[in-house]
């Protein structure tokens, strides 16, 4: 990473986290709670999928509740998110998605 993102170009936000896109290199940054995730369109597409499509074996009874586990590319680091924190971050991802359409289809009537 030859930079650390700062010029972004907000597509969504809750209380919890935003997704916005970078505008000098078009990474996609979701921040959520205190993880910070770095995308490219395609990924963020694949990324909200999985999570509209989790496996109840990746819900895991832990010391502070039912928690779902969401893997990283890294095997020893994982995010968990309780039920309405994963409704949260797949509707900031949905509606992030449809502002980048909506964006393309601006720049492209220009
Ligand atoms: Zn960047």
């Amino acid at each position: 990473m030859s930079h650390y993102h700062v010029n972004i170009d907000l597509l969504s936000q809750s209380n919890s986290g935003h997704v916005g896109v970078c505008m000098d290199c078009g990474n996609i940054q979701v921040s959520y709670g205190n993880v910070l995730l770095y995308f490219t369109e395609e990924s963020l597409r694949r990324f909200v999928k999985s999570l509209n499509n989790i496996d109840p074996s990746y819900v895991f009874e832990m010391p502070e509740g039912k928690r779902i586990l969401i893997t990283s590319p890294c095997k020893t680091v994982m995010m968990t998110l309780d039920e309405s924190e994963l409704s949260d971050i797949i509707s900031l991802v949905e509606e992030a998605i449809i502002n980048l359409e909506i964006n393309k289809v601006v720049e492209f009537n220009c």
